[in-house]
C-alpha cells in the first residue's frame, strides 16, 4: 500500500530542506524523482545522493515555480522522461518578515508569487496531465501559520499565502476528485532547515517562547515529514482528499 514503485514524483524546492527530505522519503519507497528548483547546483547534489542511495532515476529541472512557462516546461520534461506524473509536492516557499505597516509591496508580492501563485501554476500545469491520466496525488506544503497567527512574528504575507494554500487545496480537492486526483496539504510547525536556521542560531527569547508553546518542546527535523509525504503520495491514503495534516509537535492544539 505504501509502495511507490514505478511512480514519478515532482518535488518543487527539492534541492534542500524539507523538499529534499520528502524527495528522499519517496525515493526510499521506489519513486523516480524530479527536483524542480532555482538552485541548480544544490539540486544536482541532491539528485546524485538520491541515485546513489536509492537507485531511482532522478531528473533535475532548473525552474521558477511562479513562471507559467516554467510550470508548463516541468510538465513536458517530466512526461518526456518518465511518461507519467503520479505525485506533485508543491514545497517551494519563501519568507519575508516585516511588520504589516512596514512591509513593502515588493516583499508582499514576492511571497504571494512563490508561496501561492507558484502552487496554483504548478498544480494547474501538472493537474491537466493528471486529468488525462485520471489519477494523481498533489501534496501542498502550507504551514501551521496558515491556520493560526503566531505572535510576535511579523509574517503577514507568509501567513496569508499559507492560508491561501489551504483554500486552494480544498478547492482543487473538490474540483478534481471526479478526475481521480487527490489534493492534500501538510501544515508543518517549526522545522530545522535553512529557512528557520537564523532563528535557531540566534536563539534567545523568541525561540524559547516558540518551544514553550510547542507541547513536544522541540522543533521538528526534516525527516519527520517523510512519513506523511509517503502516506499522501501512496495508495495508503486512497480516501484522503482536501485534508490539512498538522505535523507541528502539538503547537496548534
Ligand atoms: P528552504 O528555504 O530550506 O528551501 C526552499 C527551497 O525552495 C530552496 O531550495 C529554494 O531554492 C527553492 N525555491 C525558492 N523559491 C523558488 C522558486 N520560485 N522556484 C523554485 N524553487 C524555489 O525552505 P524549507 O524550510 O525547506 O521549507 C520548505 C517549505 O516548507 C516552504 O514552503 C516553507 O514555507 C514550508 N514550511 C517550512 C517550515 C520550517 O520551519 N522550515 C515550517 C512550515 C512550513
Amino acid at each position: 500500500q505504501f509502495s511507490l514503485a514505478n511512480y514519478a514524483s515532482i518535488v518543487t524546492g527539492g534541492a534542500v530542506g524539507l523538499g529534499k527530505s520528502m524527495a528522499e522519503g519517496l525515493a526510499e519507497m521506489g519513486s523516480d524523482i524530479v527536483i524542480v528548483d532555482l538552485n541548480a547546483a544544490k539540486a544536482d547534489e541532491a539528485a546524485r545522493e538520491l541515485r546513489e542511495r536509492y537507485g531511482v532515476r532522478v531528473l533535475t529541472i532548473e525552474a521558477n515555480v511562479c513562471d507559467p512557462n516554467d510550470a508548463e516546461r516541468v510538465r513536458e520534461e517530466t512526461v518526456r522522461a518518465f511518461g507519467r506524473i503520479d505525485v506533485l509536492i508543491n514545497n517551494a516557499g519563501i519568507v519575508r518578515n516585516a511588520k504589516a505597516e512596514d512591509m513593502t509591496y515588493e516583499d508582499w508580492t514576492a511571497v504571494m508569487d512563490v508561496n501561492l501563485n507558484g502552487v496554483f501554476l504548478m498544480s494547474q500545469a501538472v493537474g491537466r496531465e493528471m486529468i488525462r491520466q485520471r489519477r494523481g496525488s498533489i501534496i501542498n506544503i502550507s504551514s501551521m501559520s496558515g491556520t493560526i497567527v503566531n505572535t510576535p512574528q511579523n509574517q503577514i504575507a507568509y501567513n496569508v499565502s499559507k492560508a491561501g494554500v489551504i483554500s486552494l487545496t480544498k478547492t482543487l480537492a473538490a474540483e478534481w476528485a471526479p478526475h481521480g486526483i487527490r489534493v492534500n496539504t501538510i501544515a508543518p510547525g517549526y522545522m530545522k532547515t535553512e529557512l528557520t536556521e537564523k532563528f535557531f542560531r540566534t536563539g534567545g527569547e523568541l525561540i524559547e517562547r516558540w518551544m514553550s508553546m510547542t507541547p513536544m518542546g522541540r522543533p521538528g527535523m526534516p525527516h519527520e515529514l517523510q512519513g506523511i509525504a509517503v502516506y499522501l503520495a501512496s495508495e495508503a491514503s486512497s480516501f484522503a482528499t482536501g485534508g490539512v495534516f498538522s505535523v507541528d509537535g502539538g503547537y496548534t492544539v
